[in-house]
């Protein structure tokens, strides 16, 4: 999870290292306020994963299965909140986490 610490963290780190490269400043703000904007849906969307809400989707009946059984069973995998690309790209993609997930009745 995202805190408001490390949001702040790397909405600079971003703004700099744009700022590095680009020498625009104004290119520098854009940037930064797109990893800023990033931090918050990822927050928004990672919450509603937490909440109890029956969804009706199926993707995000299985973006929430996935989190959950990143929580409840395997922390070591399952990382992604908004896609499970980055986890297919790492190697942390479990695959049939979320079926599983649902056998156990918990969904
Ligand atoms: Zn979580």
């Amino acid at each position: 999870m995202t805190t408001y610490k490390g949001a702040i963290a790397g909405a600079l780190i971003s703004f700099s290292a744009a700022l590095m490269i680009s020498g625009s400043l104004d290119l520098a703000i854009g940037v930064a306020l797109i990893y800023s904007f990033y931090s918050l849906l990822l927050e928004a969307i990672h919450l509603v994963c937490h909440c109890d809400i029956r969804h009706k989707t199926s993707v995000m009946k299985k973006l929430v299965g996935l989190h959950r059984y990143h929580h409840q069973y395997d922390m070591s995998t399952s990382f992604g909140v908004t896609s499970s690309m980055g986890d297919r790209f790492f190697g942390t993609y479990v695959k049939g986490g979320y079926e599983g997930y649902k056998k156990m009745g918990s969904q």
